[in-house]
């Protein structure tokens, strides 16, 4: 029988799910939803995209009843995770008599507080906001029947820890508390023993979840061609919409500025941003009008866009958490994707380490030749120059030259030598350096093996 089915599920949330078009549960609402059902303390392991929210969002709507208490709060690390679950749990109580409120940093406290005097009975929200309110009394928590610590991995890492543990300690000591993380380190193992009642854990394991959708593979590349390896990545690629990863605040400014320069669209994410120009750069990026998302861990936090193709690992992440991250970023709700790293010498011991935290082994690929490139580009080639054609004036400050070219040289030859030029100021490409063998190796030490 599917868990949606499950005869504890109340109607007018079966509905819903239906609405949602939800047919068949995902591995982690299929094993999670019954034991939260049956009341017990759950932690729930599995990557991003996965269907978490409804996993925990099922089971928690599931419960509340007619009292106007806060009865449910979700902790989540960011304002835009706090907005997408909030959503989520909207469309799967649509059909029932409840409200709920995702509270966050940057929105008017005023607002949130009368919201909150009108009755509440979920509460999505950041910890640093959900404190404040806290301290506030404008909030309380003494009602709660179920507490929700989402993305736990992700509130550690920006240093919510200890918000939570406070939050946790004014929380309603009978609740029963949910905890779902892509990874699970240490702090947060250490959080679930203090503030759980012999947790049930449930993981899916992460061959399951990315083998069948993202394919992962990775390039040896050289630090001074890494630009050049990236282009050809892309180029041979193709990817549609694709989250390219760097290492630093300056990395993802520099690296923007190359590939726009390039003719690449593409726009970049990082810590520097205000709020604004970050959702500026999200709704670029969410409407397909840039096609690279160039982004630092730490802005890359909360993404969540659906139909992202691949995940390119300019640099390669320090930690294997990191990798489970980023690369769930891609594959989502039962789309395929490709997660690209390139590696340098130094890197490759980092790459070991990953691939024996995700169990299985990286398979590699070596740096597209400039031949595979063009035939993959040939296509696109041929169209812009027929637009080219198709917009042109009768007469252009062109003809004299035309005319002298075609003098001089064959038609052929002259097309050739343009496209050649085209090429290489596109890419910045001199063949030196490049001189890939025939196995796709390097003659000159421009790849290792
Ligand atoms: P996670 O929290 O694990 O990253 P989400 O809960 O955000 O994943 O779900 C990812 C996407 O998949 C969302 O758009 C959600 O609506 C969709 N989804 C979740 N469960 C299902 C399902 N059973 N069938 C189809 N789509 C689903
Ligand atoms: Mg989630």
């Amino acid at each position: 029988m599917n868990v949606f089915e499950h005869e504890a599920i109340k109607p007018e949330l079966k509905q819903a799910i239906k609405q949602m078009g939800f047919e068949e549960p995902s591995p982690i609402q299929e094993k999670a939803i019954p034991i939260v059902l049956d009341g017990n303390d759950v932690v729930g392991q599995a990557q991003t995209g996965t269907g978490k929210t409804a996993a925990f969002g099922i089971p928690l709507l599931n419960k509340i009843t007619a009292s106007s208490d806060v009865q449910a709060i979700v902790l989540t690390p960011t304002r835009e995770l706090a907005i997408q679950v909030a959503g989520e749990l909207q469309k799967l109580s649509a059909n029932m008599k409840l409200t709920t409120l995702p509270i966050y940093g940057g929105q008017s406290i005023g607002h949130q507080i009368k919201a909150l005097k009108r009755g509440v009975q979920v509460v999505i929200g950041t910890p640093g906001r959900i404190q404040d309110h806290l301290r506030r009394k404008t909030l309380r928590l003494d009602r709660v029947e179920t507490f929700v610590l989402d993305e736990a991995d992700e509130m550690l890492d920006m240093g919510f820890i200890d918000d939570i543990e406070s939050i946790l300690k004014q929380t309603n000591k009978e609740r029963q508390t949910l905890l779902f993380s892509a990874t699970m380190p240490g702090p947060i193992r250490k959080l679930s023993r203090r503030y759980m009642e012999k947790p049930e854990t449930v993981s899916i394991s992460r061959s399951d979840v990315t083998a069948p959708s993202i394919e992962q593979l990775y390039f040896k590349v050289l630090e001074r061609n890494k630009l050049e390896s990236l282009c050809r990545v892309i180029d041979r690629y193709n990817p549609e919409l694709a989250i390219i990863f760097s290492r630093t605040k300056k990395g993802v400014a520099e690296l923007t500025e190359s590939l726009q320069a390039r003719g690449y669209f593409a726009d970049g994410l990082h810590g520097d941003l205000t709020q604004s120009q970050r959702d500026a750069v999200m709704k670029k990026f969410r409407d397909s009008s840039i096609e690279f998302l160039i982004a630092t861990d730490v802005a890359a936090r909360g993404i969540d866009v659906d139909n992202v193709t691949h995940v390119i690992n300019y640099d390669i992440p320090q930690d294997p958490e990191s990798y489970v991250h980023r690369i769930g970023r891609t594959g989502r709700a039962g789309k395929k994707g490709q997660a690209l790293t390139l590696v340098t010498p130094r890197e490759m011991k980092h790459l070991r380490s990953i691939e024996k935290e995700i169990k299985m082994q990286i398979p590699t690929r070596d740096i597209p030749t400039i031949e595979e490139v063009v035939e993959k580009q040939q296509d696109a080639w041929k169209t812009q120059i027929t637009n080219v054609i198709q917009a042109s004036e009768e007469t252009s400050i062109f003809d004299d030259l035309t005319e002298e070219l075609l003098k001089d040289f064959d038609q052929k030859d002259v097309i050739q030598a343009l496209l050649k030029m085209n090429y290489q100021t596109e890419n910045n490409l001199s063949e030196e350096g490049y001189s890939f063998g025939e196995t796709g190796g390097a003659k000159d030490g421009t790849l290792f093996h």
